[in-house]
């Protein structure tokens, strides 16, 4: 990093860190060890920024990991998170605001006919695998290569974003024992997972890359009759964003059906994101179980998992597959939860403030972050150009990646074969002229509701002179 900004407040902070939380960081990915740099302490954000404790402003494109689409305190949010707070902060008992939040998703997907309320999309996933294993009282899972799913045991299988930063951090440091078996001969990708996941419960988990659909069908009739489901982000945002190609997801739902596997697609990313009703509206497709997060915790610790009745009723009460939590469909995480999606869905008033901003069908919020998003992907796509840096810029709606590369970036393999370096560069470069960036190659810009026409026009500017700096 050049000496345009001083961070001497996040540097002692972080030597803090370090010594009382393991790793330093909650969250792996937060550490920034993929861009060879040290975290910045946050202060406070507001809208489409964030403030370091050191008193830098930055354009944020991190968005908290995903959730953020209305931009950080968002005023009716903050509005019902107090009024919730005041009712007390947790009953370990049904509440109106849960039943209504459960209807918001049914009415918005129209694969879920119920729901269950979860914490953590870690937990939302881990569920809809169990329910899907149990369904079908099949085993195997297919996941693809890259996709993250969470942290549960099974999952942590050629994992993509953090896993994949941590794992390159390992192998500088540790020998460490590969424990990954794939069972599936043909499969080309050998990726460890996490150390303390048993050799028994990954071997469970066939992973085929993404975007290939040979694969799916090849694994899919060589463990005929044995596969509990397939997993899939329907849009990969872990590897940075990569649209699935034509057909793609079309033809995984109807293998799905003909073998009697559950197509378990994790929308945690993508649902309220993408569309409303999530990759599912925009693909006009219909999976079995789906998962659900991010967004719909507006900020807050809430996820969720829903299908059709016959699957969702297995759970516990009603049926035999064991699923609780203390803190699900927490009080004042629903508020934020019905908040959020009353205001996406074109009810609430005011993202950026006006009324009429989101009045009529023609400015919904996904028109607006549309049309945010493409302005910025045409203006670094211009920039680099200008620079002569080749880029390959994906996008789908209001997420995307810009890779460092001349070719088209369409699984795990591919975004591994970019120019990682160019990548750190270019984030120190940009974090200097204050534009947040997720801190690895591995993971995509979220655009947000409150991100102006001068935040964007901003980006592309610091993205011009970043550019002309990762070449030397
Ligand atoms: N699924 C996807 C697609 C995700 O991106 C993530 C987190 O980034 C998860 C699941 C896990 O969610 P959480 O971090 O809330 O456990």
């Amino acid at each position: 990093m050049d000496a345009q900004k001083a961070y001497p407040k996040s540097a002692q902070a972080w030597r803090l860190a370090e010594r009382f939380l393991a790793g330093g960081v909650n969250s792996p990915v937060r550490a920034f060890t993929g861009v060879d740099a040290k975290p910045l302490f946050i202060e406070r954000a507001a809208g489409s920024k964030i403030y370091d404790i050191d008193g830098n402003e930055y354009i944020d494109y991190v968005g908290s990991w995903g959730p953020m689409i209305l931009g950080h305190a968002h005023p009716k949010v903050l509005q019902a998170i107090q009024t919730a707070a005041k009712n007390g902060t947790s009953f370990g008992a049904p509440t109106l605001a849960e039943t209504s939040l459960a209807e918001k998703i049914v009415a918005a997907f129209d694969s879920i006919e119920k729901v269950r309320l979860v914490s953590s999309g870690t937990e939302a996933v881990m569920t809809a695998i169990r329910l899907a294993r149990a369904y079908t009282k099949r085993d195997l899972i297919i996941k693809m290569a890259g996709c993250y799913h969470g942290h549960s045991d099974c999952l942590l299988v050629a994992a993509g974003s953090g896993v994949a930063e941590s794992l390159k951090l390992k192998a500088k440091n540790v020998k460490l024992r590969n424990s990954t078996l794939l069972p599936f001969d043909f499969e080309p990708l050998t990726c460890p997972s996490s150390a303390g996941v048993p050799d028994s419960l990954a071997g469970l988990t066939i992973v085929v890359p993404y975007n290939d659909i040979d694969a799916v069908r090849a694994a899919l009739a060589k463990h005929k009759d044995k596969i509990a489901a397939v997993l899939i982000e329907p849009i990969a945002a872990n590897m940075g964003v990569i649209p699935p190609v034509d057909g793609y997801l079309a033809t995984i739902r109807d293998l799905c059906g003909a073998g009697g596997a559950i197509l378990i697609f994790d929308e945690v990313i993508t649902g309220f994101r993408v569309a409303y009703g999530g990759a599912q509206e925009l693909f006009g497709l219909k999976a079995d179980i789906t998962c659900l997060g991010k967004i719909i915790g507006g900020g807050l610790p809430l996820a969720a998992l829903g299908a059709r009745a016959d699957i969702m009723d297995m759970l516990a009460p009603s049926g035999p597959v064991y699923q609780a939590g203390t803190l699900s469909g927490n009080p004042i995480a629903t508020a934020a939860a019905n908040a959020t999606l009353d205001i996406l869905r074109g009810s609430g008033i005011g993202i950026r403030g006006s009324a009429e901003s989101q009045s009529t069908i023609h400015n919904t919020p996904y028109t607006q972050l549309e049309s945010s998003a493409a302005a910025l992907e045409a203006g670094l796509a211009s920039a680099a150009k200008e620079v002569g840096v080749t880029v390959t810029i994906n996008r789908v709606g209001s997420i995307m990646s810009c890779f460092f590369t001349d070719r088209p970036v369409r699984n795990f393999a591919d975004v591994q074969a970019t120019n990682i370096k160019q990548f750190k560069k270019f984030f120190a470069h940009m974090l200097n002229q204050g534009i947040y960036l997720a801190p690895s190659a591995y993971e995509a810009m979220f655009v947000s509701l409150p991100h102006t026409q001068e935040d964007i026009e901003k980006t592309i500017e610091a993205a011009r002179k970043s550019f002309r700096k990762v070449t030397v």
